[in-house]
């Protein structure tokens, strides 16, 4: 690890443009300030990513891991011999156990306190519920329904300013959010979308409604100028065996297809930047083939409006390259497996060392296309579910519509807290666990040296960590995958004989990292 990537912790931390006759001077007009609920505000130019909360209301402390941090060892004295392997006060970083509420409170909360004034709008892209591993506490559907309205008030109270504004919320829904997983209908009056359609109806504009009961989608204007398409992931999604590939023209997927153009082609005309956000990212491996086709070919055809492709799900934090045009270039990085998109947990160290190596090699094609213009990038944010350890993103994007350049997303900075670290601060006197803080983990700009993040941005980067030039850099990408869980800190605060991350770290790179530069 690079010290000079360490930064100190420092978390002590409307209705759009109207399109008409003369949109551009409109937007200058406009550009700086946002209306909602009436009440002007200075456009900050950031908004925030989270993602894959999982919050799990049968989180124990002291619980063992093989229990899913759902029940105490059996006999206490095998407790103490197994310190550093039960269930933390606040998570338990690099295990298969999904979020305590109170780490799910915390952050939240300190977020927005940190970052309120300074964003624009969130974007929030589903699984909110637990994972249903535990075959002795299954999960119900009256559960996952709880966790998606406790997520959602939390962050409704969280994100309201003083002024009582709450700022443009932007969810999407997780194979996780649904009941039974990953199956969710295309029928008329889906009773989940109703539900959702309830919940959310402080996210979804009015107008929008219709839209999103239907297909569980929608458009929102978050700032003028600058549009979220929310898709609903679930109908390209290939887990979902209840709903037919895009080629049936009757079916959910092509029904969301045919909105996705009529939107792009809409944001066109009211000459405003798009961002599009879901859960499941689109590969080869998590959409069904025709889906992920359709996908690429309206990317491809309204890239010069679409600022981004955000997305949650697959819980590692990586960039993926599709295409439709170079052959097998989409079928690079996935086919072999990537990850297990039945439960979204890393299955194993083998599957992920076959992901990161088809991932290196998915990068390393990109060189050999000819028209980069046939490429779309995918990114996936990194959990809040502390799978490594939990983090958030902070987007960046321009705010100066003196040129085409509004709404081009420039950097993002990207923070975690590290659990392992305070899950052992306890205050000497109350004898209370202390809360964790944030702190930055990398940034795009200074760790990555780029200037800005527009799709051309990330192709020459993934050239760049792909060649044998860019080791170094390499190294670091795949350090930020896993957010950084081989730091120091854990390596001084849990011996080493009981720290299965330091174990994997150095399985990893003994077995793995070595050979892939051969
Ligand atoms: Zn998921």
């Amino acid at each position: 690890m690079k010290t000079d990537q360490w930064y100190l912790p420092c978390l002590i931390i409307g209705s759009c443009a109207v399109a008409a006759i003369e949109p551009q001077q409109h937007r200058q007009q406009q550009v700086f300030m946002h209306q909602q609920h009436g009440i002007d505000a200075p456009l900050q130019g950031r908004y925030l990513h989270i993602t894959d909360i999982h919050m799990d209301q049968h989180y124990l402390t002291g619980a063992t891991i093989k229990s899913d941090c759902h029940r105490e060892p059996k006999k206490h004295k095998h407790k103490k011999k197994k310190q550093g392997l039960l269930a933390g006060y606040w998570g338990a970083p690099g295990m298969d156990c999904d979020s305590p509420p109170r780490l799910v409170y915390h952050s939240i909360d300190s977020i927005a306190k940190e970052w309120k004034d300074k964003i624009d709008f969130i974007i929030w892209t589903g699984d909110n519920a637990r994972h249903d591993g535990d075959a002795l506490v299954t999960r119900t559907k009256k559960e996952i329904v709880g966790y998606n309205v406790k997520v959602a008030d939390l962050l409704r109270s969280a994100f309201t300013l003083d002024n009582n504004r709450t700022l443009p919320i932007v969810p999407c829904i997780g194979n996780n959010d649904i009941h039974p997983h990953n199956e969710l209908r295309g029928m008329k009056n889906n009773p989940q979308l109703l539900e959702f359609s309830e919940m959310w109806k402080d996210f979804i504009p009015e107008k929008q409604q219709k839209a999103f009961r239907k297909g569980g989608y929608f458009a929102v204007d978050v700032v003028p100028g600058l549009r979220v398409l929310s898709l609903n992931s679930l109908y390209f999604f290939g887990s979902n065996d209840v709903v037919n590939s895009c080629s049936d023209s009757t079916g959910p997927g092509a029904r969301h297809v045919k909105w996705m153009r009529s939107q792009l082609k809409k944001a066109r005309r009211d000459n405003v930047k798009v961002i599009i956000i879901g859960h499941v990212p689109p590969t080869v491996k998590t959409f069904k083939d025709s889906c992920l086709d359709d996908y690429i070919k309206l990317s491809t055809k309204f890239k010069d409006i679409i600022t981004g492709h955000m997305y949650g799900h697959s819980n590692m934090d990586h960039f993926q390259v599709i295409s439709r045009g170079f052959g097998n270039m989409a079928r690079i990085g996935s086919e072999d497996n990537e990850q297990d998109d039945e439960d979204d947990m890393v299955q194993s160290q083998k599957d992920t060392n076959r992901f990161i190596s088809t991932l290196r090699k998915q990068y390393k094609k990109v060189k050999k296309v000819r028209n980069a213009q046939d490429l779309v990038v995918i990114h996936v944010a990194p959990p809040m579910l502390p799978l490594f350890y939990p983090t958030f993103r902070i987007n960046e994007y321009q705010t100066d519509n003196s040129s085409n350049q509004f709404g081009q997303w420039l950097k993002y900075t990207q923070w975690f807290t590290n659990l392992t670290y305070w899950n052992e601060q306890i205050d000497p006197i109350t004898r209370k666990h202390l809360e964790p803080g944030f702190e930055v983990e990398y940034s795009t700009d200074k760790t990555y040296n780029m200037t800005d993040l527009t799709a051309e941005s990330w192709l020459d980067f993934a050239q760049k960590i792909s060649s044998k030039d860019g080791k170094d850099l390499w190294k670091t990408y795949l350090e930020n995958m896993f957010v950084k869980t081989n730091n120091d800190w854990y390596g001084q605060s849990v011996p080493i004989e009981t720290n299965p991350i330091y174990d994997w770290w150095n399985w990893f790179y003994d077995n793995v990292s070595n050979l892939m530069f051969s």
